[in-house]
């Protein structure tokens, strides 16, 4: 083994629990903890207030708990290749470990560091660690040769069959403090946020222990009803790696093995199982086809033409369209940095075909609020809505926004919660009222009086559809 140390530069894994690249570096040497803020996270995080509070709320976590083992992160700002080459002749470390990016810019520039690391003679061992599967592996369990999966059914038949590796903190894990000095621990302000946000693993295990105590029976159809508030919330941490998805995954497969679960106890964990394959699977479809974060994975529908605005976008992005349950989760999401996931399903598809707007324009308005950082899962699901991605379907779903509220929020308790105008509304009377005749539903009572519906549902959608049939039709 060198005498020099290793370093683990930490990225989207801030944890030291089953942490992939961690232990490639632990296998090479002591380990150097780094933490490299380079332009692109700076972006990332000035894009979102809250997500830079979580960040940062997290990076402290971490440096705790490596305080508590005898080392500190050592923090540096700058691009991430010429950093890691200055802490390494400073430190006499042989090379750097880091988990892989799947957002196509960083991705790209994972690749650019780790050739300028090599040049220089150091080691650069790039490890996936978001996935709970990595991208080669559900590859290598196709019968045909090519890049991935891209169709979900297929890929969940073959994920759920493959291991599930796990990382735990190695034995031989032996950190060293930097003999250099360390810049500050970055702040929410240095990012314009003023938000505060707790994040540490301890506060994604207590998630996940009441996920399963009190979510894993209902979760099949907690999913499909917002007010049930029994879906993980996770998805922030797993995407700053406070919690890895192995882990998971294998406490979830254990929990299913056991015989004494009941049936529908292990339904719902199917589909959270599902969930979180559905993650692994947009995960290795920006991995394999990066182009995609900007460009329709259907080559048939690259040159479709979208709308970039509308007179009711801004209506949509202020929770506003007049449909109860796309106003109430854009508001819930502005408010809170997470939306229901089937609620984002429907204000999706509310904005691409009721609305006409561009796919990518409705991912980059979440993007200012949500506190998840995953671009690629971002993308792999507003393209799937859109119906130019990884879902196979002729046509797409149009989701028709006040039938969907009807089935999804049949109590009215998540639409009162965030749309207060509504609070004492009988809802179905009121929409079939003001949907009749748009004048009963003007706004009387000034600003703060809900809207009538900014557009009619069923012209709209079926506007849209006729111009996505004359164009995807050969
Ligand atoms: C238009 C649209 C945009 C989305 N954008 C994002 C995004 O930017 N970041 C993001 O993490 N998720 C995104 N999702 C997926 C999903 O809505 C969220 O992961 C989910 O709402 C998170 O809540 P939860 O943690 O309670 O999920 P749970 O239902 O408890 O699921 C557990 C985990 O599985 C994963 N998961 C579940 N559903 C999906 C899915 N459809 N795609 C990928 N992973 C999934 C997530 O990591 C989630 O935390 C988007 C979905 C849609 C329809």
């Amino acid at each position: 083994m060198a005498s020099g140390p290793f370093i683990h530069r930490f990225t989207r894994d801030l944890r030291l629990e089953d942490n992939a690249g961690l232990a490639a570096a632990a296998a090479r040497g002591d380990v150097l903890p780094v933490l490299v803020i380079d332009e692109r996270l700076v972006e990332r995080l000035r894009a979102s207030p809250r997500r830079a509070a979580f960040y940062c709320a997290a990076v402290r976590a971490l440096d705790t708990e490596l305080g508590a083992r005898g080392s500190r992160l050592l923090v540096r700002r700058g691009p991430a290749a010429r950093v890691v080459a200055e802490v390494a002749r400073a430190t006499g470390a042989a090379g750097a470990s880091w988990s892989v990016a799947y957002d196509g810019v960083e991705a790209q520039s994972d690749r650019a560091a780790q050739s300028a690391l090599e040049e220089r003679g150091l080691a650069a061992l790039l490890v996936h660690d978001a996935p709970a599967v990595a991208p080669e592996e559900s590859a290598a369990a196709r019968s045909v040769a090519g890049l991935g999966y891209r169709a979900f059914a297929p890929y969940f038949e073959a994920w759920r069959e493959l291991p599930i590796v796990s990382y735990e903190l190695p034995l031989w894990l032996r950190l060293r403090e930097a003999p250099i000095a360390s810049e500050p621990l970055p702040e929410p302000a240095e990012f314009g946020s003023d938000q505060a946000e707790r994040c540490d693993p301890a506060s994604a295990r207590t998630l996940l222990e009441r996920f399963l105590r009190d979510g894993a029976s209902r979760y099949a159809w907690a999913a499909r009803v917002p007010s049930a508030e029994a879906t993980s919330r996770l998805s922030a941490h797993l995407s700053f790696g406070t919690i890895s998805a192995r882990t998971l995954c294998r406490v979830v497969r254990e929990r299913m093995a056991d015989p004494f679960s009941i049936a529908e106890e292990r339904v719902s964990l199917r589909a959270f199982l599902r969930a979180l394959a559905r993650r692994d699977f947009f995960l290795q479809l920006a991995w394999f086809h990066p182009e995609t974060s900007e460009r329709a994975l259907q080559e048939r529908m690259r040159e479709f033409v979208w709308e970039r605005s509308h007179p009711a976008l801004e209506a949509w992005c202020q929770g506003r369209t007049g449909y109860p349950l796309v106003d109430a989760g854009l508001r819930q999401l502005r408010a809170t940095g997470w939306m229901h996931p089937h609620v984002r399903a429907v204000a999706a598809s509310f904005l691409c075909f009721d609305l006409g707007v561009d796919w990518r324009v409705g991912r980059s308005v979440w993007d200012r609020w949500l506190i998840e950082d995953d671009p690629a899962l971002a993308t792999g699901n507003w393209q799937w809505i859109a119906g130019v991605g990884a879902d196979m379907a002729q046509y797409p779903r149009i989701y028709n926004p006040e039938r969907q509220r009807r089935s999804s929020d049949p109590s009215g308790d998540y639409v009162r919660e965030w749309v207060p105008e509504l609070r004492h509304v009988p809802l179905d009377e009121w929409f079939a009222r003001t949907s009749a005749s748009p004048q009963l539903g003007l706004d009387l009572f000034g600003e703060d009086a809900y809207p009538p519906a900014v557009v009619d549902h069923e012209q709209a959608a079926s506007a849209f559809l006729n111009r996505y049939r004359a164009f995807a039709s050969p």
